[in-house]
């Protein structure tokens, strides 16, 4: 047996009460005057798991989360492409050997980049 205790948040009521929510199936566990009271039910829980309702809301997608993903891939592949340009400014300008070697590694990565969020950034608009 695990010794972790598993931990209940405790809501209390207009009357005084307190219940005692079991953070898995997220049933009201038990009901007591005191909070100190509420240990042994939480004990004797036998939890049947996630409840349906809770199950349903983490199974369907995060549209709010691929949203703010989108955008944030968006803003990433935009301040790359200004990073690529400034890259290839600098092979342009300098003749030196060493910088562009650098420079080129740079790009290369650069652009190795760009590719995966654009690919990324199709995959989950195509969701949307
Ligand atoms: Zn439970």
């Amino acid at each position: 047996m695990s010794t972790l205790t598993k931990w209940y948040p405790h809501r209390p009521n207009e009357d005084g009460t307190y219940d005692s929510i079991c953070p898995t199936c997220t049933r009201t566990v038990a009901r007591e005057m005191s909070e100190a009271n509420l240990v042994e039910a939480e004990t004797l829980h036998k939890c049947p798991g996630l409840s349906p309702s809770l199950a349903k809301r983490i199974e369907q997608p995060m549209v709010p989360a691929q949203i703010l993903a989108i955008a944030a891939l968006r803003t990433l592949i935009d301040v790359h492409q200004i990073e690529e340009t400034r890259l290839r400014a600098i092979l342009a300008d300098y003749p030196a050997f060493k910088v562009k070697l650098q420079t080129q590694f740079e790009l290369q990565r650069l652009v190795i980049r760009k590719k995966a969020q654009a690919g990324k950034l199709a995959r989950l608009e195509a969701e949307n």
